[in-house]
């Protein structure tokens, strides 16, 4: 799979069981599918050598890139402030669930503490958001879905969840 943003061949990783693609060798962006989402093990901390290599990789500017294109179905991808971390915006495909994240994102994300409320009123802000998009208001099942993988996409990368168990 190529990145959406620069195109270059992405490398899988599997994390726990989760597979991720991550462009390590280009703008070290990182891509979750929704359904890989659903398998990873909160508890599980380790990380694999390309996406400790992308986490330590600076933060990409991409404010000023237009749309992108999602990887997997080539739809556009749907742009949205992560909550906590002001200047973070996830991409995310809403026709096959996916994640982008670019350079230096999942980083701030994972540094930045999102109780239990604040996921809830992000989750639901997005799908408030969503009311230009038909096919996912009409899918009840499928929004269920997705909001179960953006609930485990804040919850699983943030290295402090497992401390507070
Ligand atoms: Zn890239
Ligand atoms: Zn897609």
């Amino acid at each position: 799979m190529n990145c959406p943003v620069c195109e270059t061949a992405m490398i899988e990783e599997d994390l726990g069981g989760v597979l991720i693609d991550i462009c390590s060798n280009g703008c070290n962006g990182i891509w979750f599918d929704w359904f890989e989402l659903e398998k990873l093990d909160e508890t599980h901390e380790g990380l694999g050598k390309a996406l400790t290599a992308a986490l330590q990789s600076s933060r990409a500017k991409d404010d000023d890139r237009g749309k992108i294109k999602c990887p997997k179905c080539f739809n556009p991808m749907v742009a949205h402030l992560y909550k906590s971390a002001k200047e973070v915006t996830v991409d995310e495909c809403y026709v096959c669930g996916g994640f982008f994240l670019d350079s230096g994102e999942l980083k701030v994300i994972r540094e930045n503490f999102m109780t239990e409320e604040q996921r809830e009123s992000y989750v639901n802000d997005i799908i408030a958001g969503q009311s230009d998009f038909q096919e996912a208001k009409q899918d009840l099942e499928k929004q269920k879905l997705r909001t179960a993988a953006i609930r485990k996409l804040t919850k699983c990368l943030r290295p402090s969840d497992h401390f507070r168990k």
